[in-house]
C-alpha cells in the first residue's frame, strides 16, 4: 500500500510534534520525517529516542521536498516559519499546523503559501501539561476530537489527506469555520486555563503561612487547578493574545454570572446556588457519556 504522505516535515517537535511523528513511525512506516527545532537539546532529544530521519534547526531545510507540512511550535512563531518555510515548498504539498487558535494562524499563514500549495489549518484537541519530546505518546490522540478549519477555496483532497492522518492517530476529525474554533475554544479551554492560573495565583498569593496547608489540603479541589496551571507559559501567553476577543467577551459573561453566585452567597440564596451546582453536574455527566472525562 502506498505511503500517505512519504516526506512530513514537522516543525516543532515538542509535546504534539513529537507524539505525531510517534504516531507516524508506529503507523506509517514508510513516511520519512523531517524534525525541526530551535535548539541542540530538543534535536539531540529527537535523534536519541529515534523520532526523525532528518533533524534541523532550519524549517526550510526540513519543509524542502515534503508532501507534507505540520507546523507545531507555539502560535508567535507561526509567521516567521511561515516565511522561511514558503520558498521551499513544493507544487503540490500541503501545509497544517496543531495551532489552539486558529483565526490568527491564517491570518499569519495564509498570505504566506505560496499558489499550488494547500493549506488546511487544524487542531489536535488532546495534550497534557507537559512539554518537549520527551513528554509525548503516540496515545495522545486516542479518541479525542481534531479540528480543521480549511479555508473556503481549500482542495477537499487535502482537507482528506489530512483528516485521515489525524483519523490513523485515533482521532475523529471534525471540520467548522476559524472563527467559531476559537469561540468553542474559549469556553471549553481557554477560560479555564485563565481561572486555573489565577486560582493558583490568587493561593500562593496568601502568605507564606498558608502555603504548607495549600499544598497538604490540595485534595479538596485545588490540586486539579494546579495541574492545569502547570501548562507551558509560552504556549498559553500565545493562546490568550492569538484569541484576545473570544476570551474578553466570554470572561465579560463570567463576570457577571460570578457576580449573581457571589451575590446568592452573601443572600443566603441557597435555592438559586442548588438550582445552579445541580445544572453544572449534569453538564459533567453528559462529558462523561460523550468519553471525553
Ligand atoms: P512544546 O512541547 O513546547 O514544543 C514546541 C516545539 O516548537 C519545540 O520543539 C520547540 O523547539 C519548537 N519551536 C519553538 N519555536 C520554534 C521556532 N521558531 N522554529 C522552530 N521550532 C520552534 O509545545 P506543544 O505543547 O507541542 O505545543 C505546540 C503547538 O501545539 C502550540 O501552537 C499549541 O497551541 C498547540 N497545542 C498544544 C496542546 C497542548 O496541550 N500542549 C494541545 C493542542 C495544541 P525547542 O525545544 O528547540 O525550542
Amino acid at each position: 500500500m502506498s505511503a500517505l504522505f512519504e516526506r512530513v516535515a514537522l516543525i516543532g517537535v515538542g509535546l504534539i510534534g513529537s507524539s505525531l511523528a510517534r504516531v507516524l513511525r508506529r503507523d506509517h512506516t514508510a513516511t520519512r520525517i523531517a524534525a525541526c527545532a530551535r535548539s541542540a537539546q530538543t534535536l539531540d532529544a529527537v535523534r536519541r529516542l529515534g523520532l526523525a530521519d532528518e533533524t534541523t534547526d532550519d524549517p526550510a531545510a526540513a519543509a524542502k521536498g515534503a508532501d507534507l507540512v505540520v507546523i507545531a511550535t507555539p502560535l508567535s512563531a507561526y509567521a516567521e516559519i511561515g516565511r522561511k518555510i514558503a520558498p521551499a515548498l513544493r507544487p503540490g504539498a500541503i501545509v497544517t499546523d496543531v495551532g489552539s487558535v486558529k483565526g490568527v494562524v491564517i491570518r499569519d499563514l495564509a498570505p504566506l503559501v505560496p499558489a499550488g500549495v494547500h493549506f488546511v489549518p487544524g487542531h489536535p484537541v488532546a495534550g497534557t501539561e507537559h512539554s518537549g519530546p520527551e513528554a509525548g505518546f503516540a496515545e495522545l490522540f486516542r479518541d479525542r476530537w481534531c479540528i480543521l478549519t480549511p479555508l473556503p477555496d481549500t482542495d477537499p483532497e487535502a482537507v482528506a489527506k489530512v483528516t485521515a492522518l489525524w483519523e490513523s492517530a485515533g482521532m475523529r476529525v471534525a471540520t467548522m469555520a476559524a472563527d467559531h474554533h476559537d469561540k468553542v475554544l474559549a469556553v471549553t479551554s481557554h477560560l479555564p486555563h485563565l481561572i486555573a492560573y489565577t486560582i493558583v495565583g490568587t493561593a500562593t498569593d496568601l502568605g507564606h503561612d498558608l502555603e504548607s496547608e495549600v499544598v497538604a489540603y490540595s485534595a479538596g479541589g485545588f490540586r486539579d487547578f494546579t495541574r492545569i496551571a502547570a501548562s507551558d507559559p509560552v504556549m498559553w501567553r500565545d493562546i490568550f493574545l492569538a484569541n484576545r476577543e473570544a476570551v474578553l467577551e466570554l470572561l465579560q459573561r463570567f463576570s457577571e454570572d460570578l457576580t449573581a453566585l457571589q451575590r446568592a452567597i452573601r443572600r443566603g440564596e441557597g435555592d438559586t446556588l442548588h438550582q445552579y451546582f445541580a445544572h453544572t453536574r449534569a453538564i459533567r455527566r453528559s462529558i462523561i457519556e460523550a468519553k471525553q472525562a
